[in-house]
This record gives C-alpha cells, sequence and structure tokens, in this order.
C-alpha cells in the first residue's frame, strides 16, 4: 500500500514513525502547505511536494492520510481530498462530526472512494469501546474519564493570559470517582468531580503570579468548572520536565443484568499513552489498511471506525487470527 501523508506536524510525524512498523505500506510523499524545502523527513526515498502538487499523485497513492488540525483544516480538506483519494482523518471536534460524515460521503462518493474520519483514540477506540459495551449491556451508564494528560486546547489557553511566557496544562481524573464507577456504585458526577485541572507556568518578567493564578482558574469554559491548581516553574524545568504530548483515560461502562437486575458487570478499556500523537497516529495506520480493503471490494462513501470490522485492521489473513488470536 502506497501512503501519503498531507500535514507534517506531531501526527504527520506520527504516522511517518507507524509506517515504518508495518511492513505492507510504503512512505509515498508528504504533502505540505509551507515551502517543501522547509520540511525535513525522515523516510528515505520518500518526497516532500506541495499541496498544489496533489492532483499529479492520484494513481500513485493507495490512502492518503490527512494530517491537518480539527479546527480549521479537517473540515475543508476531508471532503476536498476524498474526491481524489481514498482518505483517513482524526476528526476530533465531536459535535461536528455528522456535519463531517455528510461532507465526506458526498465527496467521497462522486469519484467512488473511501474516506474513514474521525480515527484515533477519542474518537476512534473509546467511541468503539463505548458502542461495544453499550450493545452488550443496555442496562446500564457509561463514563468516560480522560488522563493523565496534555490538553493541548487548555495548554493554548493558559498561553494567552497576559503575563504567561509558557504553559502547559494536565487533565487528572479523580480518583475517588472512578474507584465508585469501578465499584458499580453508578454514581451521579458533576464536572468537577470527574477532572482536576493541573498548570505548570513560566511567568514574563515582572508579571504578577497572583493575578495570573486568578485569571487562568477564573476562566470560562476552560477552568472555572474544575478545581485548578497551578504551579509555577523555570522555563528549564519546564523544558526538562514538561516538554512530552503523554495522555490516556478510561472508558467505563457499567450495567446490570439478571431478571431483577441482581447483578453487577464492569466493563473497562484504558490508554496509557506517552505519546499522544504517535498513538493516534498507529490507530490511523491500520484504518488506513481498512480503508484500502474497501476500497478495492468496491465499497465508497464515508465510514467510521463503527462501519469496519475488526478483521479489517489486520496484517494478518483471517485463518491465521482465527488460530493466534480468537
Ligand atoms: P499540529 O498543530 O502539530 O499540526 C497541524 C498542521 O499544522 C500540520 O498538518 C501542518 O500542516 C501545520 N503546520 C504549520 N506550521 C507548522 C510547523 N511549523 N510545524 C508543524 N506543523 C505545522 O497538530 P497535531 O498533528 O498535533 O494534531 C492534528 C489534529 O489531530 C488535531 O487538531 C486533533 O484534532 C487531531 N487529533 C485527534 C485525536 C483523536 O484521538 N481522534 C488525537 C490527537 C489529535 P502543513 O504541513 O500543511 O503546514
Amino acid at each position: 500500500m502506497k501512503i501519503g501523508i498531507l500535514g507534517y506536524g506531531n501526527l504527520g510525524r506520527g504516522v511517518e514513525c507507524a509506517i515504518k512498523q508495518n511492513p505492507d505500506m510504503e512512505l509515498a510523499a508528504v504533502f505540505t502547505r509551507r515551502a517543501p524545502e522547509t520540511v525535513s523527513i525522515l523516510t528515505e526515498g520518500a518526497t516532500v511536494c506541495s499541496v498544489n502538487d496533489v492532483e499529479q499523485w492520484k494513481d500513485k497513492i493507495d490512502v492518503m492520510i490527512l494530517c491537518g488540525g480539527s479546527a480549521t483544516d479537517l473540515p475543508e480538506q476531508t471532503p476536498k481530498y476524498a474526491e481524489m483519494f481514498n482518505v483517513i482523518d482524526s476528526f476530533d471536534t465531536h459535535a461536528r462530526i455528522p456535519e463531517h460524515f455528510a461532507n465526506v460521503d458526498a465527496a467521497a462518493k462522486k469519484n467512488g472512494h473511501v474516506g474513514i474520519i474521525s480515527v484515533g483514540w477519542d474518537p476512534g477506540m473509546f467511541s468503539l469501546n463505548r458502542m461495544y459495551a453499550n450493545a452488550i449491556l443496555p442496562e446500564g451508564r457509561d463514563y468516560t474519564f480522560w488522563g493523565k494528560g496534555v490538553s493541548q486546547g487548555h495548554s493554548d489557553a493558559i498561553r494567552r493570559v497576559e503575563g504567561v511566557k509558557d504553559g502547559k496544562q494536565y487533565t487528572i481524573p479523580v480518583e475517588a470517582a472512578l474507584e465508585a464507577v469501578r465499584n458499580g456504585e453508578n454514581p451521579e458526577l458533576t464536572t468537577r468531580q470527574k477532572h482536576t485541572r493541573e498548570c505548570f507556568v513560566v511567568l514574563e518578567d515582572g508579571a504578577d503570579p497572583v493575578k495570573v493564578e486568578e485569571t487562568i482558574k477564573n476562566m470560562p469554559n476552560y477552568f472555572a468548572d474544575y478545581d485548578t491548581t497551578v504551579h509555577f516553574i523555570s522555563e528549564e524545568e519546564l523544558k526538562a520536565n514538561h516538554s512530552g504530548i503523554p495522555h490516556g483515560g478510561f472508558v467505563i461502562r457499567s450495567g446490570k443484568t439478571g431478571w431483577n437486575l441482581e447483578n453487577n458487570h464492569v466493563i473497562e478499556y484504558s490508554l496509557k499513552l506517552d505519546s499522544n500523537p504517535e498513538f493516534t497516529s498507529c490507530v490511523i495506520v491500520a484504518y488506513a489498511r481498512a480503508a484500502y480493503r474497501l476500497y478495492k471490494e468496491g465499497q465508497s462513501g464515508c465510514k467510521t471506525v463503527f462501519d469496519i470490522a475488526p478483521a479489517y485492521l489486520s496484517a494478518k489473513d483471517g485463518a491465521e487470527l482465527r488460530k493466534s488470536l480468537l
């Protein structure tokens, strides 16, 4: 399978790494909106091209992996490139997924392509586990906890506060809430009871720490509804201890069965990721394999993780899977 990467940020680099671990795949080219000579990649034999030249690659790429940002890139890029290629993206603005699905579906069907959207861990593997658990235990309750991990959006919000030079924000699940859910207590949890937020902040010279801390803690939508801790640290400390992009979380469904609902069951799926973009990329690459297989079967249109049978993700064939993993 020949793979193209469009957009070379954290995810683009992660996909390049993931391809290296999948012998049935090969990176053909990376496409960027920046000047190609300013972007250097690691794969020998692959080239960096301008997105403006992407049409010339129509017959040379089996699946184009779109690694742009969800806020403004993907709503435009995924439908556009689904007309030319089989595509896959990691669109994570949950509320806008139905609209994005409709746009990609119409575009992909024009020329018989497959587009798989919202692939990664959330949306992605977490969605799949929520769905399996709901189908299996109709009588029950869902819980999703995120972290401990870096929230890009909240880190950006801190950096926009006056007096802040740099900053990182970690989302942390509340241990007591997790335990209550795991014990099958089915608790009703408020936003504040589920997660706390921890910020590491480097101040500009002369900035007032009290004012910065208050501004962060009272920021509506981002921090006001949470118990937030702010630590002031040096630039060196931030670089040494907080430059990674870890994340993870827990999807739990607790349900009841039995004629009088006398038995409890708890399904839990958890992730602990050193690198959010590298893990997300591994999921995307497995689904890229599925996209190509579906295309070869003559299918077209937009799909999500819900629509793809698990065997389509694996490099192993059915007989091998039945023997080794069933
Ligand atoms: P980045 O900000 O690292 O990259 C986004 C785009 O920015 C790149 O594709 C690149 O496009 C462009 N860019 C511009 N200048 C630079 C530069 N100097 N260095 C690097 N890139 C640059 O975002 P991520 O890769 O971290 O994430 C992409 C999206 O993935 C996120 O918006 C998020 O929504 C989604 N995501 C989804 C997850 C899931 O579980 N579903 C999990 C993690 C992320 P170009 O090369 O064209 O300039």
